[in-house]
């Protein structure tokens, strides 16, 4: 990772020995940066077909699997060859499980261009598409064979969305790294503004995600840690329909890791002080910290209750929760009364 690393995209890319390269993309990301990335890969020789997709998270579905691996196949990409996420989490997620499925697999390299991409969802292996049922429910583990974060790709993105994927940075902090969330308390505006500070929190995430999941690829133990905010936060994107233009993921999980905090200081398991150090610096940063910021409402507590059930965490009925002792000790609770919930929800409503 690093500003400017787009330019040596071919030279990397090409230490794979591949001839053949399948570029996904989005209609945002494709016009903005998919012809420096196919003109780097052409002059290291390898043979390249770009394959452009809509934007948003309607893409993530079988229709355009289909689409994805077929264009792959008519690229002549064969086993040996890569394909190549070029976007956000949807790029990285449907063309990482299309590299999973064409010919039983074929090797991935991810570029991220998205904040949340670049800290989070292009590492780990986690590929996959929705499915009626729910979000990320069919799909399949996959190792990309390189992971190329160009920090200066974050300069176009929108602001919203920069925001969205800072809340998943601060998350490392606040799951086992109190030292990670003072610095983020003090070096926020670097991450947005683009200096140093933005390569520093990229690369520190990074590493907090990957020795989770070094420790736990298929999240039998400690990876759910990750999932720090992600039950109250899923609960609201599917209250809110994933309509991006009421809440996106990272802004779900900024309200959902303050109503974790705020759920453990109810449980008498955190001091309320660490609760309101949390929410004053996502709230500092642009982020909505409380229910109520949720454009349009965000249901009554049985609506949440029951959105938070169809979490595919949930087990045998009882809700399992990432609680926290305080900012950087977080631990997995398992079977957490419904009704503790429900109380709590009542409080925050
Ligand atoms: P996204 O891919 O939809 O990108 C957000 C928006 O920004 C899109 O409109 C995109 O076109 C645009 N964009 C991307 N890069 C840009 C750039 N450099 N300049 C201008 N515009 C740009 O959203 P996301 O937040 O990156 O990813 C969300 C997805 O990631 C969700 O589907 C989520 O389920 C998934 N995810 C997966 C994992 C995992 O482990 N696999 C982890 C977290 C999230
Ligand atoms: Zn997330």
């Amino acid at each position: 990772m690093g500003r400017g690393l787009l330019g040596e995209a071919g030279s990397r890319i090409a230490a794979l020995e591949a001839r053949t390269a399948a570029i996904v993309t989005d209609g945002h990301v494709g016009p903005l940066y998919a012809e420096a990335l196919a003109a780097s890969l052409q002059q290291h020789g390898l043979r390249v077909s770009i394959i452009t997709l809509p934007p948003g998270e309607a893409t993530k579905s079988y229709a355009s699997l289909e689409r994805v691996c077929d264009a792959v196949l008519e690229a002549k990409v064969e086993r040996g060859d890569l394909v190549v996420a070029l976007g956000g989490g949807v790029m990285g997620d449907l063309a990482g499980f299309a590299a999973a499925v064409v010919r039983r697999g074929v090797r991935l390299v991810q570029v991220p261009t998205t904040l949340l991409s670049q800290v989070d969802s292009s590492v780990g292996g986690k590929t996959g598409i929705n499915s009626l049922h729910g979000k990320n429910l069919v799909g399949a583990f996959h190792q990309p064979s390189l992971v190329l974060a160009d920090t200066a790709l974050l300069d176009t993105l929108p602001i919203r969305e920069m925001r969205a994927g800072y809340a998943e940075v601060v998350k490392y902090g606040l799951i086992d790294d109190p030292d990670f969330f003072a610095w983020c308390e003090a070096n926020w505006r670097g991450v947005f503004d683009g200096g140093p500070e933005r390569d520093e929190a990229v690369a520190q995430s990074c590493r907090a995600k990957a020795a989770v999941v070094v420790k736990d690829e298929r999240e039998d133990g400690d990876r759910a840690l990750l999932n720090l905010g992600h039950t109250f936060g899923h609960a609201l994107e599917r209250i809110t329909y994933y309509d991006s233009a009421r809440l996106v993921h990272g802004e779900g999980v900024a309200i959902g890791m303050c109503q974790a905090f705020r759920f453990s200081v109810a449980l008498g398991v955190c001091p309320p002080a660490d609760a309101e150090r949390v929410e004053a610096h996502l709230s500092e940063a642009g982020l909505p910290t409380r229910l109520a910021q949720v454009p349009g409402g965000c249901g009554t507590v049985d609506e949440l209750l029951d959105a938070m059930a169809q979490d595919k965490k949930v087990k045998g009925g009882a809700l399992t929760f990432i609680l926290v002792r305080g900012i950087g000790q977080s631990f997995i609770a398992r079977d957490v009364p419904v009704a503790s919930v429900r109380a709590f929800l009542q409080d925050e409503n």
